[in-house]
Protein backbone atom coordinates (compact mmCIF):
# COMPACT_ATOMS: atom_id res chain seq x y z
CA UNK A 1 0.00 0.00 0.00
CA UNK A 2 2.01 3.21 -1.39
CA UNK A 3 0.28 6.07 0.89
CA UNK A 4 1.09 9.53 0.49
CA UNK A 5 0.42 12.96 2.56
CA UNK A 6 -0.02 15.65 0.45
CA UNK A 7 0.12 18.54 3.26
CA UNK A 8 -0.83 22.17 3.39
CA UNK A 9 -2.84 24.88 4.67
CA UNK A 10 -5.49 24.76 1.58
CA UNK A 11 -7.36 28.13 2.48
CA UNK A 12 -8.95 27.35 0.30
CA UNK A 13 -7.82 24.43 -1.72
CA UNK A 14 -7.86 25.06 -4.92
CA UNK A 15 -7.73 23.91 -8.38
CA UNK A 16 -4.25 23.89 -8.60
CA UNK A 17 -4.12 21.86 -5.52
CA UNK A 18 -7.04 19.17 -6.68
CA UNK A 19 -4.88 18.77 -9.99
CA UNK A 20 -1.67 17.88 -8.05
CA UNK A 21 -3.80 15.28 -6.03
CA UNK A 22 -5.37 13.64 -9.38
CA UNK A 23 -2.31 13.30 -10.56
CA UNK A 24 -1.12 11.91 -7.48
CA UNK A 25 -3.56 8.81 -7.20
CA UNK A 26 -1.75 7.82 -10.65
CA UNK A 27 0.82 7.24 -8.01
CA UNK A 28 -0.24 6.19 -5.16
CA UNK A 29 -2.85 4.05 -3.66
CA UNK A 30 -4.07 6.16 -1.30
CA UNK A 31 -3.94 10.01 -0.87
CA UNK A 32 -3.94 11.29 2.87
CA UNK A 33 -4.46 15.48 2.37
CA UNK A 34 -2.92 16.78 5.52
CA UNK A 35 -4.39 20.25 6.70
CA UNK A 36 -1.97 21.95 8.71
CA UNK A 37 -3.03 23.54 11.45
CA UNK A 38 0.19 24.54 13.65
CA UNK A 39 0.53 28.01 11.88
CA UNK A 40 0.33 30.49 14.29
CA UNK A 41 -0.57 32.33 10.94
CA UNK A 42 -4.30 33.69 10.48
CA UNK A 43 -6.53 31.81 8.25
CA UNK A 44 -9.79 33.08 6.18
CA UNK A 45 -11.49 29.69 6.36
CA UNK A 46 -11.86 27.38 9.62
CA UNK A 47 -10.04 23.92 9.78
CA UNK A 48 -14.24 22.20 9.32
CA UNK A 49 -14.72 24.53 6.41
CA UNK A 50 -11.80 23.00 4.55
CA UNK A 51 -12.43 20.10 5.51
CA UNK A 52 -16.05 20.62 4.18
CA UNK A 53 -14.87 22.09 1.14
CA UNK A 54 -12.16 19.24 0.10
CA UNK A 55 -14.57 16.67 1.21
CA UNK A 56 -16.83 17.60 -1.59
CA UNK A 57 -14.18 18.02 -4.27
CA UNK A 58 -12.97 13.94 -3.65
CA UNK A 59 -17.19 12.62 -2.83
CA UNK A 60 -16.75 9.77 -5.38
CA UNK A 61 -12.92 9.24 -4.83
CA UNK A 62 -12.80 6.71 -1.59
CA UNK A 63 -8.68 6.81 -2.29
CA UNK A 64 -8.68 10.18 -0.77
CA UNK A 65 -8.95 11.19 3.02
CA UNK A 66 -8.87 14.56 4.68
CA UNK A 67 -7.38 14.83 8.07
CA UNK A 68 -6.07 17.97 10.24
CA UNK A 69 -3.21 17.93 12.03
CA UNK A 70 -0.82 20.12 14.80
CA UNK A 71 1.97 18.78 14.78
CA UNK A 72 4.92 18.50 12.46
CA UNK A 73 4.41 16.96 8.89
CA UNK A 74 6.62 14.23 9.67
CA UNK A 75 5.37 13.32 12.38
CA UNK A 76 1.58 13.42 10.90
CA UNK A 77 2.89 11.79 8.44
CA UNK A 78 4.63 8.19 10.11
CA UNK A 79 1.50 8.25 12.43
CA UNK A 80 -1.18 7.86 9.45
CA UNK A 81 1.89 5.06 8.06
CA UNK A 82 2.87 7.41 4.90
CA UNK A 83 6.24 7.33 3.49
CA UNK A 84 6.11 9.75 0.82
CA UNK A 85 4.98 13.80 1.33
CA UNK A 86 3.11 15.07 -2.33
CA UNK A 87 3.83 18.42 -3.52
CA UNK A 88 3.13 20.54 -6.13
CA UNK A 89 5.75 23.50 -7.57
CA UNK A 90 4.21 26.24 -9.59
CA UNK A 91 7.79 28.25 -10.34
CA UNK A 92 11.32 28.96 -9.52
CA UNK A 93 9.47 30.65 -6.02
CA UNK A 94 8.24 27.93 -4.61
CA UNK A 95 11.24 25.47 -5.49
CA UNK A 96 14.02 26.81 -2.78
CA UNK A 97 11.61 26.60 0.09
CA UNK A 98 10.43 23.08 -1.37
CA UNK A 99 14.21 21.62 -1.71
CA UNK A 100 14.65 22.96 1.73
CA UNK A 101 11.52 21.45 3.37
CA UNK A 102 11.74 18.14 1.56
CA UNK A 103 15.39 17.29 2.20
CA UNK A 104 15.05 18.41 5.97
CA UNK A 105 12.28 16.02 5.95
CA UNK A 106 14.32 13.20 4.36
CA UNK A 107 17.18 14.06 6.73
CA UNK A 108 14.95 13.38 9.81
CA UNK A 109 12.69 10.60 9.39
CA UNK A 110 13.91 8.91 5.68
CA UNK A 111 10.31 10.15 4.03
CA UNK A 112 10.80 10.86 0.33
CA UNK A 113 8.71 14.56 -0.96
CA UNK A 114 7.81 13.84 -4.81
CA UNK A 115 7.12 17.01 -6.20
CA UNK A 116 4.92 17.55 -9.26
CA UNK A 117 5.33 20.50 -11.65
CA UNK A 118 1.97 22.39 -11.91
CA UNK A 119 -0.11 21.87 -15.23
CA UNK A 120 0.66 25.38 -17.10
CA UNK A 121 -3.07 26.15 -16.91
CA UNK A 122 -2.57 25.90 -12.92
CA UNK A 123 0.28 27.62 -12.25
CA UNK A 124 -1.13 31.58 -11.86
CA UNK A 125 -3.39 30.00 -9.01
CA UNK A 126 -2.89 30.37 -5.65
CA UNK A 127 -4.70 30.70 -2.17
CA UNK A 128 -3.62 33.91 -1.51
CA UNK A 129 -4.94 35.60 -4.51
CA UNK A 130 -8.18 33.81 -3.98
CA UNK A 131 -8.39 35.19 -0.60
CA UNK A 132 -7.45 39.02 -2.01
CA UNK A 133 -9.90 38.53 -4.41
CA UNK A 134 -12.88 37.33 -2.00
CA UNK A 135 -11.99 39.90 -0.12
CA UNK A 136 -12.85 42.13 -2.57
CA UNK A 137 -15.92 40.45 -3.31
CA UNK A 138 -15.06 38.95 -6.09
CA UNK A 139 -15.93 35.69 -7.21
CA UNK A 140 -13.45 32.83 -6.70
CA UNK A 141 -15.30 29.85 -8.31
CA UNK A 142 -13.09 29.11 -11.22
CA UNK A 143 -10.10 28.98 -8.65
CA UNK A 144 -12.08 26.07 -7.21
CA UNK A 145 -11.97 22.68 -7.89
CA UNK A 146 -15.42 21.03 -10.09
CA UNK A 147 -18.41 20.82 -7.94
CA UNK A 148 -17.02 22.62 -4.83
CA UNK A 149 -19.36 25.67 -3.18
CA UNK A 150 -18.01 27.72 -0.75
P1 LIG B 1 1.66 25.73 2.33
O1 LIG B 1 1.10 26.72 3.29
O2 LIG B 1 2.28 24.53 2.99
O3 LIG B 1 2.53 26.30 1.23
P2 LIG B 1 -0.48 25.54 0.40
O4 LIG B 1 -1.87 25.20 0.80
O5 LIG B 1 -0.24 26.94 -0.04
O6 LIG B 1 0.40 25.12 1.64
O7 LIG B 1 0.04 24.56 -0.74
C1 LIG B 1 0.17 23.18 -0.55
C2 LIG B 1 0.95 22.58 -1.71
O8 LIG B 1 0.27 22.80 -2.93
C3 LIG B 1 2.34 23.20 -1.91
O9 LIG B 1 3.22 22.19 -2.36
C4 LIG B 1 2.12 24.21 -2.99
O10 LIG B 1 3.32 24.48 -3.72
C5 LIG B 1 1.13 23.46 -3.85
N1 LIG B 1 0.33 24.35 -4.68
C6 LIG B 1 -0.29 25.48 -4.34
N2 LIG B 1 -0.94 26.04 -5.38
C7 LIG B 1 -0.71 25.20 -6.44
C8 LIG B 1 -1.07 25.22 -7.84
N3 LIG B 1 -1.79 26.22 -8.34
N4 LIG B 1 -0.64 24.21 -8.60
C9 LIG B 1 0.10 23.20 -8.08
N5 LIG B 1 0.49 23.14 -6.80
C10 LIG B 1 0.10 24.12 -5.98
Amino acid sequence: MKRAVFPGSFDPFTIGHYSIVQRGLGMFDEIIIGIGTNQSKKTLFTVEKRIDMIKQAFVNEPRVVVMAYNSLTIDFANSVDAHFVLRGLRSVGDFEYERTIADTNRILSGIETVILFTEAAYAHISSTVARDLMSYGKDISGFLPPNVKI
